[in-house]
Parts: C-alpha cells; structure tokens; sequence
C-alpha cells in the first residue's frame, strides 16, 4: 500500500529503525516520530546483539549495520563460580551503548528524511496520519488504552540494570554467595570504557538483605543508591576497584507482555509495545528491529493498512513467540541458579548453553570443544570422543549406592529399587503445582523410595519442562532421578544427564 503520512510513537531502536525502513521504501511518505525523551539522554546502559540478528539487519539496511558493529565490542563469555572459571569463544555477539546504538538509529533516520519530534508525551490516538506506528516501550500507553488483549506474567526474581566504568575483558556470569543469599551478575563489556552490570536475585534474598524496606529514591530519576553500595561490596572482585553507577536504576521483576492482537484500526504496535523477552536471552532490541524490518515489508506488499496489519503479524508472530518461550524458559532457569552451584562450572556450562533447548550439545562442542570436553570428563570420569557425543553420553556406566547400571538408558529397574513414577505434565516446575509434588516426592523418600522415575507427554516442550522438574527434585529431594522420552529426543536427553538434570533416562517403548 501507498503510505502518505505515519507518525511513530517512541523514539527507541523499534521506533528508529520502523521509520528509516519506511521511510527508504516509500520515500514520498511524511513519516515523524515522537519521542517523550531528549536526545542522548536514555535509561539503560549496554544491550547485546547476536549474529543472527546482524545478518537480518545486514539484509535489510547494510549502512545501520555497518555503523552499529562500528560502535559495538566484542566480547567473549566468561562463568566464574566459587573462583573456578569457564570460558566460551563467542566472536558474533556484540554489546554496545544504548546511547550509541539510538544515536546510529537517530542519525540514519534522519539522513532517509525522517522527522523526529523530542520532549514532548504523545498519544496515539492524537495523530493525524495513515497509520500509527506505537513503538512506545514495555510501558506502552497505547497498548493499556486499546483492544490488544494483553497479558503480563511477572518475573518471581528481581533485577537491576547498572554499569560501571570500565570495559570488562569478557561477558561474565558471577553468582556471589552472601549472607543473605546468592547474587548473580551478568555483566559484559558496551565500549572501550564501560561494561553493562545486570544483578539478580530471588525474593527471599531481597528480603533478607533489606532491599524490600530501602527507601523509595526521591526522584524519577534517582537511582536505590542503598542498593548499588550494598552491591558494590558484593561484586568488589569483579568491579576491581570501580563503583557501580545507576541510571534510574531501581530492583524490578520482569514483566513477560503478550498481546492477542497487535492492530487495531490504523493502529499498530512494535517492538516492547507488543511483545517482550526476558533479558536473559538479550533479544529484545532484536525483536524490535526484526519488526520494523517484518511491518515495512508487510506494508509494500499488501493493497489496504487492514491486510497488511495482518500479515505482519502472522509473518512476526511465529519467531516472536518462539523467542518468548526460549525466554521463558530461560528465565525459570536463572530464578532456579542458585541451586546449581555445587556443579562444576564446566558442567555449569553446558547447562547454561542448553537450559533452553535452543543450542544442542554437539553444536556447542563444535564451538567451544575445550569446555565440553572437560565438562564430559567431570560427567563420566573419562575422556570423551570427537564425535557422536550424544550416543557416548548416553553409554557412560553409573554406580549409584550400591547399584551399577551400564549405561544411563534404563530398560529395566534392577530388583530392590523402588522407583515412584511422576506423570504429570506441568507449565512450570517451581509453581504451587510444582511445590506439590516436591512434598509428594518427600513424602515418598520418607516411605522408602530409592528415586524417581518422571514420565509423561513426547513432545519437545513437555520433556524439556519434564528435566527441568526433575532436576529440581533432584536437588530438593534427592534420590535416582530417571527422565523418560521419546528416542528421538535423545539429544536433549543427554543434554540433561550431562547437566546433572538426572541421573538415568528412559525411552518411550514405541521408540526403543
Ligand atoms: C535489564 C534489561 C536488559 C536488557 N538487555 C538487552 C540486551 O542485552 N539485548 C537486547 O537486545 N535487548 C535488551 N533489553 C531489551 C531492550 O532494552 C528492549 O527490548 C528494547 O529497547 C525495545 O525497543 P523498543 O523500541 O520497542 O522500546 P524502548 O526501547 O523502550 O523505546 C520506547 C521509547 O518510547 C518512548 N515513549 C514511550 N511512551 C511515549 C509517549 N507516550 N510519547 C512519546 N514517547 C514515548 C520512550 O521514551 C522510549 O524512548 C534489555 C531490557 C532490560 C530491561
């Protein structure tokens, strides 16, 4: 379609990019956009980006991206547990300034002839124009106004996004263990003199610490100083010495937005407006940018702002979801962290690497062989092969008590051991539901069980949740946890086992 006028509500890296993209493709529209902020003055500090996200970019406008990497660092990833590190080559990711990448962005719009409006609150409903592009954030005024059907889950955790000054060598993960609870920091390197600190904890250790009864910071724009002090002294070993600095930066659960629909009318939602992903996968700039790229296209092929609303949508919302999950799962895995501590961090690792489903063991061997070989060593107590990780991972003997099995596939439970079978099928291992069933589990112990054998649905999703359920009894309750699924989900089977998810799997009868 024709597109003659378009306003953009919200100035940030969606609202951006939407309004160069169009701007290119239809070069006679009057596209403007309205940010609330001033310029270079923005919350946050450093955002990562991934390779496939630079390839999409690359495609869609080479000069953005040739500007953007210009102004990122590359950086690879570093895990440090109880001083015992683990280190992955990771040379497609990189962290830059959120003030950097909305300067690129703003410059790039500009140059392609767009308008942009600073300093003043807008609202979608005000403008005069073919269609409303409301990019305006994860606190979209637009979406709470309008028929969007949306949806908010919060985080059980809590965060804070700071920085410090200095560039860290590597991306770092660090949980520290304090009197109060175990702190986490994922920490990484946005420029030659400045490094991204995001801090997380759980509730309990929030608590504990005192942060619920901190006083509230007297401006919008002051930061929980009580909070980053307290901080600093926690992460003196990898601050070296630095402060950490705030930017209205305050403890927040995160909050998972979905919508049932992204239009309505002449009215469309992008980016954070209409979707968002737990950091812990740092995708939402992504996501955003991925939609500016998906609404452009959508608008040049379709007749009427109705179709091409619509084939947004369909064409986005497959991979926006699918992040969302990967997101979801993600981040039940880093509320979960602290119980993980006692593995090696090699082992740490690869659980890192596959908490999610999304990179399979062999393909992180391919990356980072060093790791996982180690990784696989502490596992089995024995040098691995270069390749068919998964099948060696699988044929590795156990001894568990007095109980030697010669693989981990168990076809059938030896005589005298007295397995209980869990079959349910749960969203998330550490709800009520969840809670439940670690007394059920307890209660079995106590009644003589000698492990656990968890079953249920074959399909992907259900079995990875299904690990993760048994990884927390495993570290609850205790006992030979087993995990059954189908033979053609060996790979996320062995993935489990070598991540200390459980202890033996089992294969559907279908699939043996
Ligand atoms: C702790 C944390 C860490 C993150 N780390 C990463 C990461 O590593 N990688 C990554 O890709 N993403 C990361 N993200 C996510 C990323 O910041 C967002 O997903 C991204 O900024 C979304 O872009 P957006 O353009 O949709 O919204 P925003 O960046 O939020 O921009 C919205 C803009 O709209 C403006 N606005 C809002 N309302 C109005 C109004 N009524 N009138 C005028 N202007 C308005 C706001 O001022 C703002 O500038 C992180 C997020 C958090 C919370």
């Amino acid at each position: 379609m024709r597109v003659r006028r378009a306003a953009v509500l919200g100035g940030g890296p969606g609202g951006l990019y939407v309004a160069r993209l169009l701007k290119l493709a239809q070069p006679w529209c009057d596209v403007v956009v309205h940010e609330q902020g001033e310029p270079d003055k923005t919350f946050g500090f450093g955002v990562g980006l991934a390779a496939g996200t630079q390839r999409k970019l690359e495609a869609a406008d080479a000069d953005t991206l040739r500007d953007l990497v210009a102004a990122g660092h590359r950086h690879d990833m570093t895990m440090v547990v109880d001083g015992r590190t683990a280190r992955v080559h990771n040379d497609r990711l990189i962290g830059i300034a959120r003030t950097e990448l909305l300067a690129v962005l703003q410059r790039h719009a500009e140059k392609a002839g767009v308008r942009i409006e600073y300093g003043t609150r807008r609202s979608a409903g005000e403008f005069d124009a073919d269609i409303v592009i409301a990019a305006d954030g994860v606190s979209s005024a637009t979406r709470s106004a309008g028929e969007f059907g949306e949806t908010t889950e919060l985080g059980r955790g809590l965060f804070l996004w700071c920085g410090a000054e200095f560039a860290l060598p590597d991306a770092l993960f660090v949980p520290v263990r304090t009197e109060h609870g175990v702190f986490v920091t994922h920490a990484y390197p946005y420029s030659g003199g400045r490094s991204t600190f995001l801090i997380e904890t759980d509730e309990q250790t929030w608590r504990s610490a005192g942060f619920d009864r901190s006083p509230e910071p007297a401006q919008p724009e002051d930061s929980d100083e009580t909070s980053l002090r307290y901080l600093e002294e926690v992460f003196a070993s990898e601050l070296r010495g630095h402060a950490l600095i705030g930017n209205r930066t305050r403890w927040t659960r995160f909050r998972t937005v979905r919508c049932a629909r992204w239009s309505h009318g002449r009215t469309v939602l992008l980016g954070d407006a209409a979707h968002t992903a737990h950091f812990s996968i740092g995708s939402g700039t992504k996501l955003a940018m991925e939609d500016a790229i998906g609404l452009v296209e959508a608008l040049a092929e379709e007749p009427d702002v109705e179709a091409a609303f619509a084939r947004y949508e369909t064409t986005r919302r497959p991979s926006v979801e699918r992040m969302q999950e990967l997101a979801r799962r993600s981040r039940l895995w880093w509320e979960s962290f602290p119980s993980r501590l006692d593995i090696p961090v090699e082992r740490l690792m690869v659980a890192y690497m596959t908490r999610a489903g999304n990179v399979p063991l062999d393909r992180f061997a391919a990356t980072s062989p060093d790791v996982v070989a180690t990784a696989l060593e502490q596992y089995a107590g024995a040098a691995p092969p270069a390749a068919d990780l998964v099948d060696w991972v699988l044929e590795q003997p156990l001894r568990h008590g007095k109980t030697e099995f010669p693989h981990r596939i168990l076809r059938h439970v030896p005589d005298g051991l007295a397995l209980t079978t869990f079959a349910e099928n749960l969203a998330d291992p550490w709800d009520e539901a969840g809670d439940d069933l670690i007394a059920r589990a307890r209660e079995a112990r106590r009644d003589g069980a000698d492990g656990f054998r968890f079953t249920g649905l074959t399909d992907r999703p259900a079995l990875l949740t299904r690990l993760d359920l048994a990884e927390r009894v495993r570290s609850e309750v205790g006992g030979l946890i087993v995990v059954n699924g189908p033979a053609s989900l060996r790979a996320d089977l062995a993935a489990g086992l070598v991540s200390g998810r459980c202890d033996l799997v089992s294969l559907t009868e279908e699939d043996v």
